[in-house]
């Protein structure tokens, strides 16, 4: 395509060149170059590109019918990936609400809660706690629990302004805790803060397991998980996960909630789980809360597009692929890999100040000092520096410029769940060329 002026908008104007066509882990563009996508997108292609499985279960459902209206007919497509889905999630998460995206998923799941809590009598239950910072999708529902002021703030009257504890970033305390009580410490906050809103208005509390785009790639010390489940039976407050990046293989575990032994009452999924197939997302829960709804007249919510098949045809294939190729198992080898590459790389570039992540959710972090952990001069632009050097070199990583509330780099390495020892190799050399280039 030549360079005519665009007629579309999103955050800035797009000076990337246009993309061509994507084979596993590369994508290429309409130059011939390659890229190793080593952020699967945005944390979405968890199967790779152009899966030639998936891309022929998708033509067979293009040819029977590409939609039916859900209201109108059930459909094997949606049917089957539901089963699927409850298969492969933890013991009891087996009732399933689909959606087209991330911030759809969250915000049916608070409405879930919301009307669970209603056929139980208490309607008095409408806060949501969440985290600062966190990041739970952009729709003015999903954005009101989400913890990153730029993000908010110029749209701060339209929302509610609901109440929020930190994010364990206990890699930047400097106290003499260990680990252990560090997640404790933390995990009180939340019952602080049920204490003081009055834990009768409190609905739910949601969470990313494990980090995403605002903290990257941020693991709590374990104690913290299982305090935070306790904390929620204690005052009757639903446990939601928001795991639409961290969900379908990629911390090494289907769930990232498996990693800790955690049954939350409802997870939010979706990026990984369509896999750049098709728009999908998913609302999960048990029939502890889905069947008194049904009982009392059903959910009140739904979308349009919701559960059509060419997306959970899409969706079905992801999974199947997901299981016969065991890429979960391998998610979690090659994120061990990666990891102690990562790690390695500290001894040569003094400004990376932490590597961290479970699977192949990984990031490092930019400091001037890493005693003290103090971020880069904000002038220095170094989320974006990085990302150009990076780009130019064939190679795409997922940057953002916070941590704990505060301005700090860090990026997020988050290649396809079928990466190999081999490319990871390949990915870390243009990395390291990269940041030469970037510290020269
Ligand atoms: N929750 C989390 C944890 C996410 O990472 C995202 C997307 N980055 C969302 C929700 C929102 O998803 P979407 O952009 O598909 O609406």
């Amino acid at each position: 395509m030549t360079d005519q002026p665009s007629h579309l908008f999103y955050q800035s104007r797009n000076p990337r060149p246009f993309l061509d066509r994507g084979e596993g882990i590369y994508l290429f563009d309409q130059s011939g170059k390659r890229y190793i996508d080593g952020s699967s997108g945005a944390m979405v292609s968890n199967i790779g590109h152009s899966n030639p499985r998936v891309l022929a279960k998708m033509k067979a459902q293009m040819d029977k019918a590409t939609f039916g209206y859900r209201l109108h007919f059930r459909t094997e497509a949606s049917e089957n990936l539901a089963a699927k889905t409850a298969q492969m999630m933890p013991e009891g998460l087996d009732r399933v609400f689909f959606v087209s995206g991330g911030s759809e998923a969250v915000e049916s799941a608070v409405k879930l809660a919301r009307q669970y809590k209603i056929t139980q009598g208490e309607d008095s239950r409408w806060k949501v706690i969440s985290r600062f910072p966190s990041y739970h999708g952009c729709t003015l529902g999903a954005l009101d629990l989400t913890g990153y002021d730029p993000l908010t703030q110029p749209f701060a009257p339209m929302m509610r302004g609901m109440p929020k504890i930190p994010a364990p970033a206990t890699y930047l305390d400097r106290d003499n805790l260990t680990e252990h009580e560090r997640g404790l410490k933390y995990a009180e906050m939340l019952r602080d803060k049920i204490v003081a809103e009055g834990p009768d208005t409190v609905l739910a509390f949601i969470m990313e397991p494990v980090g995403g785009a605002s903290t990257g790639a941020l693991v709590a010390p374990d104690s913290y998980y299982g305090r935070i489940r306790e904390i929620c039976d204690e005052f009757g407050v639903l446990l939601i996960y928001d795991e639409v990046m961290t969900g379908v293989g990629r911390t090494g575990r289907f769930l990232a909630a498996e990693h800790w032994g955690i049954i939350p009452d409802i997870v939010a999924m979706s990026k990984g789980f369509g896999s750049g197939y098709a728009p999908l997302g998913a609302t999960v829960a048990g029939s502890r809360i889905v069947e008194p709804i049904l009982d009392a007249g059903g959910f009140q919510h739904g979308f349009t597009y919701a559960g059509n098949p060419m997306a959970c045809s899409a969706g079905l294939a992801v999974l199947e692929e997901i299981e016969s190729e065991g890429l979960v198992a391998n998610a979690a080898a090659m994120g061990d890999v990666l990891i102690a590459r990562m790690q390695g790389l500290m001894a040569r570039y003094p400004f990376i100040g932490d590597v961290r992540g479970k699977g192949l959710l990984t990031a490092f972090e930019f400091v001037s000092d890493r005693d003290t952990m103090e971020p880069l001069p904000v002038g220095l632009n170094a989320f974006s520096q990085l990302v150009e050097r990076a780009y130019e070199r064939g190679l795409i990583i997922y940057s953002r410029r916070t941590r704990g509330g505060a301005a700090g780099d860090h990026f997020l390495l988050a290649p396809p769940l079928i990466i190999t020892e081999a490319q990871i190799d390949e990915m870390m050399s243009i990395l390291t060329d990269s940041l030469d280039a970037f510290a020269a």
